[in-house]
């Protein structure tokens, strides 16, 4: 059977390109579908725009350091929209970029929202395209939940656009997005509460880095509330009425909603063609990221597996490698190290020490709590913390985590050995670079069990 494509992706975000693009260069005719703009949530709405903010946000905190060490800083100001009009216009560039990405790659753009006819039909407006393979690239959209008066919140989306920043937010939520937001709105110089319906913040990472980022966040004044949600969400002339569970109200400006992502697959119709997706909507699909229909296959955060742009990327490069390079590959969710860009920020890779309590019979904690050294003449009270877990029986590092200064950057190279599975005895026959906060990582002599 002729079909008009080999390949026809939905999705122009970071899985759905790099699988086009690496599809189209094993020579096969591909076209992408994409509804808003190529980048994807990443590059137009997410980890980009993000980390803009998170960088301008932190020059207040900069300037107070750098009078320690000797210099005078005149009077400040600050102007949220020259920061959001600069933001868009590398947004846009990094658009552009995609698109020439793209262009030059040979694959064809197709504006609009696709659906899903058959096992081999795409519809786009009111065109249909046929193609051997189809890509689910769709991705995921802030998960609101149910509760009265919610149209009145703000997600991350309207978070990146707003006309003016607010003097009072509240942020629900304690994962990713909401710690990195309050850090954002904080260092802006906005009132920042955070509601988070549990204990503690950033359920799932390593204790320890959890109850030193909430203290952090503290000593920063934001104010963060744990077992706490809203009930009720009531509009007033200058912004939010919130009701909370113990019901007390209060006031804000705005109140955003970073309560999870869901996968993008409503209204798609990929149920009606046989693919099976999970109660939450994600595509449910193999480790080659097959569908349960032969010919569709998904890739990235609408698959729900591990909701971060690297591992997208990965995802649809092991797709195109498998279905139209001959070489299988399956992407690998393992020892994924990832950063939370909070302030101060964390990275991490690995176990936490209570999975690996739960994995090894035996396990070793290394941990080191310090003071930065750009805080000794800078005067900040923010302090660092390493930590790396070691099964006992191997001596392999199964967890390295950090919290403080450059820890993203810091993690990435001790992802590398762990992904490896060094040992402890290799880490520490590494030579320190010194003085510097990685270094921590090398040094870490005495174990507690
Ligand atoms: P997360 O899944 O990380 O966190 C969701 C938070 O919302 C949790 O604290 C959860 O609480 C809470 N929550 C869920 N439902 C409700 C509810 N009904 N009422 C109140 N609170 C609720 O989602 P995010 O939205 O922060 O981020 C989505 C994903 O995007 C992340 O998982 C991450 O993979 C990715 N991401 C990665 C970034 C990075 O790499 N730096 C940055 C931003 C996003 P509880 O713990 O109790 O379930």
């Amino acid at each position: 059977m002729n079909f008009d494509y080999d390949l026809f992706v939905i999705g122009a975000g970071s899985g759905g390109v790099r699988a086009s693009r690496i599809a189209s260069g094993f020579g096969a005719k591909v076209a992408v579908a994409e509804e808003y703009r190529v980048g994807g949530t990443c590059v137009i709405r997410g980890c980009v725009p993000k980390k803009l903010l998170v960088y301008a946000s932190h020059f207040g905190e900069d300037m107070e350091t750098a009078e320690g060490y000797g210099w005078t800083i005149g009077e400040r100001r600050f102007s949220w929209k020259k920061l959001i009009a600069a933001k868009d216009a590398e947004i846009d560039r990094l658009n552009g970029l995609y698109l020439n990405t793209l262009d030059g790659a040979g694959v064809e753009i197709i504006n609009g929202r696709a659906t899903v006819e058959d096992t081999n039909t795409v519809r786009v407006g009111d065109k249909t395209y046929t193609a051997k393979k189809i890509l689910v690239a769709v991705g995921g959209w802030p998960a609101l939940p149910d509760v009265p008066g919610i149209e009145h919140a703000i997600t991350s989306n309207e978070a990146l656009h707003l006309d003016d920043l607010p003097k009072r937010i509240v942020i629900v939520g304690g994962g990713y997005i909401a710690v990195e937001f309050a850090g954002i709105f904080n260092g802006m110089g906005s009132d920042v509460i955070q509601l988070y319906r549990s204990e503690q913040i950033l359920r799932g990472f390593d204790d320890d880095l959890r109850s030193r980022l909430a203290a952090e966040m503290a000593k920063k004044g934001i104010d963060v509330r744990t077992g706490t949600n809203v009930t009720a969400i009531e509009k007033t002339e200058t912004g939010v009425s919130l009701t909370l569970t113990d019901g007390s109200r209060l006031e804000a400006d705005a109140v955003m909603y970073a309560t999870g992502r869901g996968a993008n697959t409503k209204g798609l119709g990929l149920e009606a063609v046989g693919v099976d997706l999970a109660p939450n909507g994600a595509v449910k699909v193999d480790a080659y990221g097959k569908s349960t229909i032969d010919s569709i296959f998904a890739v990235g955060d609408v698959t729900d597996r591990v909701q971060l742009t690297p591992v997208a990327i990965k995802e649809g490069h092991a797709f195109a490698l498998t279905e139209f390079g001959g070489i299988e590959t399956s992407p690998e969710h393992d020892a994924i190290p990832s950063a939370v860009f909070s302030q101060p920020p964390i990275g991490t890779v690995g176990l936490s020490e209570a999975q690996a309590r739960e994995k090894f019979a035996d396990i070793e904690i290394y941990e080191s709590d310090f003071r930065p050294m750009k805080h000794t003449l800078g005067g900040s009270d923010e302090r660092a913390y390493t930590k790396l877990i070691v099964d006992k029986a191997t001596d392999k590092v199964v967890g390295a985590h950090m919290i403080g200064i450059d820890a993203a950057e810091i993690i990435q190279g001790i992802g590398i050995a762990v992904k490896a599975e060094l040992t402890k005895s290799q880490f520490d026959a590494t030579v320190a670079v010194h003085p510097s906060t990685a270094e921590e990582f090398v040094l870490m002599r005495n174990a507690r069990s």
